[in-house]
């Protein structure tokens, strides 16, 4: 068997540490095209002494000369900017691609993997919710494979009758998504308009990138599983049930007509979803702990507050509206997120700010990828110019 070729898009992440992790233990199964980074060189010219991919890409291309340089002596093309993402997703020489960068700079390069019918491993949550139905048709008209890297999305899909089996089939009822809950989950909602970015990235049970720990905090991260479930799994959130399980052992549920209820357990490690995905159907081992159930002991499930945590509730709202809304929820939430990360604006205000866009802003037909991306520029823009005239006004 020849070895699997993989490109990794966002290869200095939290996830893409993670798939590094898993591939170095199956020499022989995966050999690594390219690696990507966006800013930090450092790393990235680490990864290439240790991988040895043949092409390696800073999406930053101001950071192009620098990488040649931490490079040189060594047989690697060197890529830049999204243009030279999308070449490392789509060369003919790759068969799989791990869609880990975060948020929406990430759907060029996925779209361009798609397009060439790769095998596209999905964490990169971000472009699948602001492109939905158009990423769903391409994947489907390009005979791409599409596996969900999500820990939740991973769990569904192996507790699904087959591969690409969707709630109302095979006697598919609903989808019980599993959340951690957050840093804030028992935090009154008085206290939450103080909390600061590193509360609320110190996760009690994953090691992720800042970003998605935000997420976590406000459940935007639930609210954007919440769509990415709705899109991979063809239903709509009314079939979604959001359980709050603060142990993240059960990392989400599919509940069949005869009263049956699949579960897929496992240690809270991402290495876990990567190695399902990278060796599908198959099963090799990810370096994650065996689960011991005795030591957990128990199980604990609570609904959702969405009086605390809105931003679970947006999302919905927005992939019932439709067309452009969920793009435009990911794009406030996204400038929100930084903007709280850059101590700009309290922790409340990321989910108040979108409410605002998704009240003021009008959803346009999402039906090409040119509209996705403008609507994702213009609700920046929106949400840059209330920030800033938010603190003219102070
Ligand atoms: P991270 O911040 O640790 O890593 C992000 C990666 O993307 C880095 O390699 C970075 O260089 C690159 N990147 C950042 N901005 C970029 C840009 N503008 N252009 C190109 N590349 C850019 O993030 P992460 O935690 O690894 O998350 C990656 C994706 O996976 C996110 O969409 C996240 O929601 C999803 N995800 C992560 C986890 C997790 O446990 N970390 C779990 C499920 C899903
Ligand atoms: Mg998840």
């Amino acid at each position: 068997m020849s070895p699997q070729t993989l490109t990794i898009l966002g290869a200095t992440g939290s996830i893409g540490t993670s798939t590094l992790d898993v591939v170095a233990r199956h020499p022989e199964r995966f050999r690594v095209h390219a690696l990507s980074a966006h800013a930090n060189v450092k790393e990235l010219a680490r990864l290439c002494r240790q991988f040895r991919p043949r092409v390696a890409v800073i999406s930053d291309a101001e950071r192009e000369a620098e990488l040649r340089s931490a490079l040189s002596g060594l047989d690697i093309t060197i890529l830049s900017g999204e243009a030279g993402l999308c070449e490392a997703a789509s060369d003919a020489a790759v068969d799989t691609v791990m869609a880990a960068i975060v948020g929406a700079a990430g759907l060029a390069p996925t779209m361009a993997a798609i397009e060439q019918g790769k095998r596209v491993l999905l964490a990169n949550k971000e472009a699948l919710v602001m492109s939905g139905g158009l990423f769903m048709e391409a994947v489907e008209r390009h005979g791409a494979t599409l596996l969900p890297i999500d820990s939740e999305h991973n769990a569904i899909f192996q507790c699904l009758p087959r591969a690409g089996a969707g709630v109302g089939e095979s006697g598919v009822t609903r989808i019980l998504l599993t959340a951690s809950g957050g840093p804030f989950r028992t935090t009154p909602a008085s206290e939450l308009e103080h909390v600061g970015p590193d509360q609320a990235c110190a996760h009690p049970n994953w090691a992720m990138g800042r970003k998605i720990s935000v997420d976590s905090a406000t459940l935007m991260n639930k609210g954007l599983e919440l769509i990415e479930a709705c899109w991979l799994f063809a239903t709509t959130p009314e079939h979604v049930q959001v359980h709050v399980h603060p142990e993240s052992i059960i990392h989400s549920m599919v509940e069949y007509r005869d009263g049956s209820v699949l579960a897929q357990l496992g240690s809270p490690d991402m290495r876990t979803p990567i190695a399902n995905a990278l060796a599908w159907p198959e099963r090799i081992e990810a370096g994650v702990a065996p689960l011991d159930l005795f030591e957990l002991a128990s199980f604990h499930f609570e609904r959702p507050d969405l009086e605390r945590f809105p931003a679970l509730r947006l999302a919905a709202e927005a992939f019932r509206a439709g067309g452009t809304a969920p793009a435009i929820l990911n794009a406030v939430n996204e400038v929100a997120v930084d903007a709280f990360l850059g101590g700009r604006i309290g922790f409340t205000r990321i989910a108040g700010l979108v409410d605002e866009a998704l009240a003021e802003l009008a959803p346009r037909p999402a039906d090409s990828i040119e509209a996705v991306m403008a609507c994702d520029g213009r609700a920046r823009e929106w949400a840059m110019n209330r920030l800033n005239a938010a603190e003219n006004a102070s």
